[in-house]
């Protein structure tokens, strides 16, 4: 049973839609996507494709049509037996595998999970990551458990009004219109664990979301039992001061271990996305020494067990909190570790530009037995940044190695490219599309067929900023130039590039401004037009990325560039699939090597979207030459101002004398050949590359080492 089921009338015949509306796998399955499509394809889209709200808002007689429906019920009846298939079926990619590894489960903790729009418990690429890691595990039945935070408030919505300052908004969550269940035991009772912060214990309660067949329990503080302001502590998504960044972290790290026990789950192996949760590591130690282990025994133990991913290219983006802080925080937890103070904050010692500080990344770098970076360059980088922590070697030997982020295939593209590459690749593409000799039969899809594919989805794009920006102009939220900078004066036939990532300056969403008059030539130029979509949100705290928002914005509403530059407001992952499926080219610039790796373009390669980008994360490795474009030069800067200028120069360059005409010359049935050929290329060298299932088998390779019990015979 499923909340819904006590609060909608759903006739028996199709009585399992709601078990289905409560399993992500739904999201990226085509036929379970378009079975809640044709139950209502209004509120499916005024709902932004979240079934458990459309069940509860549709009438009795309507669901009662649909059961009748023979079409429906036919449809119904195959999703249903594909999903039993799936859950049930033993036979996955990791038991053939791995036939004697039975024992392996691998606790996956992260502070964020982008995993659909319904459930806003991300903030960008570390959270679609998350989710994505999720989704193939499931896929591939690697056991896994996720465990994160339900922030009630989730991450902000972004709203820009004409003055182009960006506001956050925060919604409180109807946590019954998510696909989310509270955890309880056989009873009833809701399942709580507590965790002393200072002078008192902190309670959260715990939701459950299933991911195909992984599931994510998460953490939420919002009870009676908590004074009100530990109750905010999992309000919100990366805000507040540090004291209460340390709490959540606190909270994430050894929280989530308890709730793991409570719920009698015993992960073989942990693994830490990123550094919010590296407190695990302490009370993994903590229960070894509960039973007698002394600490260097009970440390050598968890080490065994533990991976440690990090994200992060640049030193102050890694969290770290002040000793007396943390003093007063673990006061009494260091003698359950059978450690000094001293020793304890050893643990974490580090210095910061404003003093010495117990730094989460440096803990999980010491205590994890596997680090590693998240692309070949981040790898390499990371290397350098902690030589600190291991002085006593070279380099290249600091044990930090990389895998390579990727996405989750089917998650990213929709169903009309999905029925293509069905239909030329073959009906089980799918379940092989990390093997590169598929992709080489891309090359049977004829131009036309996948050009005239990427232009539905372009239109689809661009009906979708015109449909929004209509709605808010009927709820009267807009204003006439907010309604013009959303994107509607766009035209559909003219070269349109992508910009969408996080406001943060290294981004250098500005380089694109850097020679406006050069550019304006480019966007109005009537014979071959070039237009530009950005979209993405600052950091609530981070006014320079609000100004570089604002400044955007006042370009994309002025005359002079004549509605062909739009900002699109609220990026998210909704919103993320029309841009990546929709645009003609993805732009990045960041200052290298500021981008770890980055995800978005690999996404768009996906969709035969060509990327035009610095050579910078995942780029380096993608770039082959005929794939796409590389903005300036694979080597290092000591000086921004002449990064900048130089990575401009060839921007325009790549603009002015390749993309421009390359996309503009057509043959006689009007389709770009010469285009259409990179837009292939990129689908067949990427595609099968930069996935999560090539990354989960590189990661299941370190989960088997990580486990133990996986050898034990
Ligand atoms: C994929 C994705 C990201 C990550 O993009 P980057 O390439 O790292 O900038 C961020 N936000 C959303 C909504 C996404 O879908």
């Amino acid at each position: 049973m499923t909340p819904l089921d006590y609060q909608v009338n759903v006739p028996q015949k199709i009585s399992r839609i709601t078990e289905l509306a409560y399993n992500l796998w739904w999201s990226w399955n085509p036929e379970a996507r378009e079975l809640f499509k044709h139950l209502d394809y209004t509120l499916w889209r005024s709902t932004q494709h979240n079934p458990v709200q459309m069940l509860q808002e549709m009438t009795s007689e309507q669901l009662e049509n649909a059961a009748n429906d023979s079409l429906f019920y036919s449809r119904y009846n195959k999703v249903l037996m594909a999903f039993d298939r799936e859950m049930s079926d033993g036979h996955t990619w990791y038991t053939s595998n791995n036939p004697s590894a039975t024992n392996l489960l691998v606790a996956y903790f992260s502070a964020e999970f982008g995993l659909h729009s319904s459930l806003p418990i991300y903030s960008g690429g570390l959270g679609i990551l998350s989710g994505d890691h999720a989704k193939e595990a499931s896929d591939l039945g690697i056991p896994l458990v996720c465990v994160g935070f339900m922030y009630p408030q989730g991450y902000f919505r972004q709203r820009i009004p004409s003055h182009g300052w960006q506001e956050a908004v925060y919604e409180q969550l109807d946590m019954n219109q998510a696909p989310i269940v509270q955890v309880t035991d056989e009873a009833g009772n809701e399942i709580m664990v507590s965790v002393r912060m200072g002078d008192r214990d902190v309670f959260a309660r715990l939701w459950h979301v299933q991911v195909g067949r992984v599931p994510l329990y998460m953490l939420d503080t919002d009870v009676d039992e908590n004074d009100p302001w530990d109750r905010e502590l999992s309000a919100r998504l990366y805000s507040g001061d540090s004291e209460h960044r340390i709490r959540q972290e606190i909270m994430l790290g050894i929280g989530g271990v308890r709730a793991l026990r409570a719920l009698d789950v015993n992960p073989t192996v942990w693994h830490m996305n990123e550094g919010h949760s590296a407190f695990l590591i302490l009370e993994c130690i903590r229960e070894h020494v509960a039973v007698g282990k002394d600490f260097e025994e009970a440390a050598a133990a968890v080490r065994t067990n533990s991976l440690f991913t990090t994200h992060t290219p640049v030193a102050a983006g890694h969290d770290a909190f002040p000793f007396y802080m943390v003093e007063k925080y673990f006061a009494g937890y260091w003698d359950e570790l059978g450690i000094t103070r001293d020793e304890f904050l050893d643990l974490g010692r580090h210095e910061e530009e404003w003093g010495t500080s117990f730094n989460m990344t440096v803990l999980a770098l010491k205590m994890a037995g596997q680090v590693n970076g998240v692309s070949k360059l981040h790898g390499q980088v990371s290397r350098a940044m902690w030589h600190n922590v291991w002085p006593e070697r070279d380099v290249d030997e600091v044990p930090i190695i990389h895998v390579t982020n990727g996405i989750h295939v089917p998650t990213w593209i929709p169903t009309e490219l999905h029925q293509l590459f069905s239909k030329y690749l073959g009906p089980y593409w799918v379940s092989r599309h990390d093997d590169p000799a598929l992709w080489e039969r891309v090359e049977e899809i004829p131009d036309i067929a996948l050009w005239e594919t990427h232009l539905e989805l372009k239109h689809k794009m661009m009906g979708f900023f015109r449909e929004r920006a209509r709605q808010q102009w009927v709820e009267g939220t807009n204003d006439p130039t907010q309604v013009m900078t959303g994107g509607t004066l766009l035209d559909p036939n003219a070269l349109t590039i992508g910009f969408a990532r996080r406001f943060a300056t290294y981004k250098r969403a500005s380089l694109i401004f850097s020679d406006v008059e050069r550019l304006r030539e480019m966007i109005l130029d009537n014979h071959r037009p070039l237009q530009i979509v950005f979209a993405g949100k600052a950091h609530p705290e981070d006014d320079p990325g609000k100004l570089l928002i604002q400044s955007i914005y006042n370009m994309a509403k002025h005359n002079l560039l004549g509605g062909r530059v739009a900002f699109i407001e609220d990026y998210d992952m909704h919103m993320a699939r029309y841009l990546v499926q929709g645009v003609d080219v993805w732009l990045n610039t960041p200052r290298r090597p500021r981008e770890a790796s980055g995800t978005s373009g690999q996404k768009a390669a996906l969709n035969g979207v060509p990327n035009l980008s610095i050579l910078d994360g995942w780029w380096v490795e993608g770039y082959n030459g005929g794939n796409g474009w590389a903005i300036g030069f694979d080597r290092e800067y000591n000086d921004d101002g002449q990064q900048d200028s130089e990575d401009a120069e060839s921007f325009y360059n790549l603009l002015e004398e390749e993309i421009i005409p390359l996309y503009y010359q057509r043959d006689r049935d009007d389709v770009p050949r010469g285009w259409v050929a990179i837009m292939r290329e990129s689908i067949r060298s990427n595609a099968p590359r930069f996935c999560t299932r090539r990354m989960l088998k590189e990661y299941t390779q370190l989960y088997l080492q990580a486990c133990v019990e996986c050898h034990s015979d």
